[in-house]
């Protein structure tokens, strides 16, 4: 008996040092490439293929080969919850805290950050987030369009070299994502997808890559593009 009052003690002290035990049971897929981690058999079953075929999907339109086999791992997380939260760290996890509502948009969105951590590890913020929003669903792209016709009203435009150095990208700040998707959209359609990520990585200058002189003569140029609607405003797809 004393036994078993030392032992309830030793774990009730064990409780207030260590804080309560976290109820976590998890369970996990693993593939070459990447591990899915869920709380749940119907999560792994259901969303294991899709991303196999969302990685064939984003590796088809953005980059120029597929990556070689089991030359980076990516560990996806997905957990149901009452909130919207996702984001991709550079070691090539994946956290998604979704209430389920546009999860399968979020989830192409990071596993493009993943897959451009592993191609291009040298890409800035902008052309990330330029390329990922390219996935995002129709909430998303309309809140995009919104901003960028609200700087067409006013002739307020997001400053592309605040931007492009990455000083203003946070969850909250949707105008630095809709800056960067339409930026993209904008130099790829003045050249192409390689032309756009040996820019992005410094192998090659703006004036070289683009023809323009500065970031100011970009962002003129830009401005007078946003201005042809039917082109500006197309939506990603
Ligand atoms: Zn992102």
């Amino acid at each position: 008996m004393l036994k078993v009052i030392l032992i309830s003690v030793a774990f009730v002290l064990c409780l207030a040092v260590l804080g309560p035990v976290q109820a976590q049971h998890t369970v996990q897929i693993s593939r070459i490439d990447f591990t899915l981690v869920a709380e749940d058999y119907a999560t792994l079953h259901e969303y294991a293929p899709k991303i196999d075929r969302m990685v064939k999907d984003i590796t088809k339109r953005w980059l120029d080969e597929p990556i070689p086999r089991g030359m980076r791992q990516t560990t996806v997380h997905i957990y149901h919850r009452s909130y919207n939260k996702a984001y991709c760290t550079k070691d090539l996890n994946i956290f998604i805290y979704s209430n389920g509502d546009h999860l399968e948009a979020t989830l192409k969105h990071e596993l493009t950050h993943a897959l451009l951590h592993i191609r291009y590890p040298d890409l800035p913020r902008w052309t990330h987030e330029g390329v990922a929003t390219s996935w995002d669903g129709p909430g998303n792209q309309a809140r995009y369009a919104h901003i960028l016709n609200w700087s067409r009203k006013s002739g307020t435009y997001p400053r592309l070299a605040e931007i492009m150095k990455g000083v203003r990208f946070n969850a909250r700040n949707t105008t630095a994502y809709a800056a960067s998707n339409n930026l993209v959209k904008f130099l790829l359609s003045r050249s192409d997808r390689y032309t756009l990520f040996l820019y992005s990585t410094g192998k090659c200058t703006l004036e070289r890559a683009y023809g323009y002189s500065s970031t100011y003569a970009l962002q003129q140029a830009w401005i007078t593009w946003l201005n042809a609607p039917c082109v500006a405003m197309r939506p990603s797809g």
